[in-house]
């Protein structure tokens, strides 16, 4: 069985202090889950102050994103490499928010997946449809697209871990049913599998978009399922933690 995952994106959330006291109390409210990966992505600020917090504990840091050179002149970017010295484990890529607003292309998502793996940072890579792309009927289409170009020319599937997360459903409070996250991550899976064959079967593909601790539940015992990316209830620890605790008795 695959290994659950419940990751943490406070997005431009948390300074300095709010950030030590969240990642802490996570962390202890935590301690003791097995069988799974609890992660926290913090903004770039506090990266350094969480990993101090969470070093030598279960609790795993990840970047919200990173650009694919390791060095250079390239202002307001941060590489792989300094994230790996930060202590990161894992770094989201092409989350939606980033390809809507700072025009992140399937190529760039890509390079950066490429980058990371070569650095030995773990890419948490994101796909899923607008409202618009669903009521159309061409989810499988664009979900198919946004995954196949993520993975060009990629060998370590393993590494990689994929986060459906439909555009509606994230931050809206609409999350999708357990059935429709299932369809597509069973289809997701499909792709993978024809690409890679049984390798991928430990690939993990999470559900993203308005998770809950009262939705959590259902979501994770979908077979498919593996875990959450969760925006905004990461940032109170008492309903995150709540979430680790349900996706640590999937079935
Ligand atoms: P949400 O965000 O849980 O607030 O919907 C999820 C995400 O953007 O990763």
């Amino acid at each position: 069985m695959r290994r659950w995952m419940i990751a943490g994106n406070w997005k431009m959330h948390n300074n300095k202090s709010e950030a030590v006291l969240l990642a802490k109390a996570i962390k202890e409210g935590t301690q003791g889950i097995s069988g799974g990966d609890v992660v926290l992505a913090p903004p770039f600020t506090a990266l350094q102050s969480v990993y101090e917090t969470i070093v030598d504990s279960h609790v795993l840091l990840a970047a919200q994103n990173m650009y694919y050179e390791d060095k250079g002149a390239f202002t307001g970017e941060i590489s792989p490499s300094m994230l790996k010295d930060i202590g990161c484990t894992y770094v989201i890529i092409g989350h939606s928010e980033r390809r809507k607003y700072f025009h992140e292309t399937d190529e760039a998502v890509n390079q950066k997946v490429k980058k990371s793996l070569a650095t030995g940072i773990k890419p948490i890579v994101c796909v899923g449809e607008t409202e618009d792309e669903r009521n159309k009927g061409v989810t499988e289409f664009v979900v198919g697209v946004q995954v196949k170009k993520a993975l060009y020319g990629i060998d370590n599937i393993n590494e990689i871990v994929i986060a459906y997360e439909p555009v509606w459903a994230i931050g809206t409070g609409k999350n999708a049913t357990p059935a429709e996250a299932e369809e597509v991550h069973r289809f997701i899976r499909n792709i993978i599998g024809d690409i890679y064959g049984e390798v991928c079967n430990n690939t993990r593909v999470l559900y993203g978009g308005s998770v809950t601790s009262d939705n959590i539940g259902e979501l994770i015992n979908m077979e498919d399922i593996d875990g959450a990316l969760v925006g905004g209830a990461s940032l109170k620890s008492e309903g995150f933690i709540g979430i680790i605790k349900k996706a640590s008795e999937k079935k």
